[in-house]
């Protein structure tokens, strides 16, 4: 169930982001939530198991009303076993471990954190408006405060430039924050925003797909020690099924991206067309039946129009969102 808290995004700088540019931020009062909860309420009855707070930042509400709001929330749906929200981890290193606290044990038990990279370089590139430094105080103080935590990686999203640092960076920042959960989602350069003119402007030179993968392998070495769970679980990922525990998977999940930038360039090519044609996830479904003509033929028919297909797999990544 979406309970809409605040509206929009408080920062909506973010280059990469096309998702609330032109709308204006606002908070609304506990009163409008808790009429919209007796609203709900009518109409879904007990159903709710899960429920996410809308919409970028409801963390930045104040304090008093978000108890106010997760206390209705587990009052009324009492089968709600979950009431997550995404928070800036700008705002969770100012708010106070007192409040945070708070709000923990008023039923507020997951967050995700957009953390997208901890490299300095690239949260600027990107704008992203929160430093590395900030990224882990505001990530740990959700840790201590109790939530369960969430954090989203975007490899590719310091281009060529940056992206070893990117991945090496990122993943010294996580072992310090130490997340339940490591969620990753592909850069894609989604038309009009401001990652675009970047691009256009050649202040930002998008990896290959097979870059993007060395990159997260890169990423992924650098976790060493750190118990939590890794997700791919966004249609932009070229490998869905890197997913795993660490440590135990670590070396499994390594050997997934071993084993694409193993595969001979064609084959490489073919598994990057059928899953950017959201037509397989795994590598091992290539052998579906017939399906190898089908992609040689688009494959051919890309070459015939001199497109490069690594320009072809980028157009199609754009256009997934
Ligand atoms: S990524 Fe999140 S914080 Fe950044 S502009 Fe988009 S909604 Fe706002």
């Amino acid at each position: 169930m979406l309970v809409r808290v605040s509206r929009n995004c408080p920062w909506n700088h973010c280059a990469f982001c096309p998702v609330y540019k032109g709308e204006k931020f606002s908070l609304r009062t506990a009163d409008e939530v808790l009429a919209d909860l007796a609203a709900m309420k009518r109409v879904y009855g007990d159903a709710p198991r899960t429920v996410f707070l809308q919409d970028a930042n409801p963390i930045l509400s104040e304090p008093d009303d978000l108890v106010t709001i997760c206390r209705a929330i587990r009052e009324l749906f009492p089968n709600v076993d979950r009431i997550t929200a995404y928070g800036r981890s700008h705002t969770l290193a100012k708010r106070s471990l007192a409040d945070l606290t708070r709000i923990r044990q008023a039923g507020l038990n997951r967050v995700h954190v957009g953390m997208e990279s901890g490299c300095d370089e690239v949260l600027e590139l990107v704008k992203k408006g929160s430093t590395r430094a900030q990224q882990i105080e505001g990530g740990k103080r959700a840790k201590q405060a109790g939530f369960e935590l969430s954090e989203y990686i975007m490899p590719g999203l310091g281009g060529t430039r940056w992206s070893d640092k990117h991945a090496k960076d990122s993943a010294s920042a996580l072992c310090e924050i130490a997340p339940d959960f490591i969620r990753l989602r592909t850069t894609a350069v989604v038309p009009c925003t401001p990652l675009c003119d970047l691009e256009r402007e050649k202040q930002f030179e998008a990896l290959s797909e097979a870059q993007i993968v060395q990159e997260i392998r890169t990423f992924l070495a650098g976790l060493t020690g750190l118990t939590t769970r890794i997700e791919s679980d966004h249609v932009l990922n070229l490998l869905m099924n890197l997913r795993g525990d660490l440590p135990a998977d670590l070396p499994r999940l390594l050997a997934l991206c071993d084993r694409f930038l193993e595969l001979p360039e064609r084959q490489r090519q073919r598994f990057i067309l059928a899953r950017r044609l959201n037509l397989i996830t795994r590598v091992d479904e290539l052998d579906a039946p017939g399906l190898l003509p089908k992609l040689d033929t688009l494959l051919d028919e890309i070459e015939r129009e001199n497109v490069a297909p690594e320009t072809f797999f980028h157009e199609l990544r754009k256009r997934t969102i």
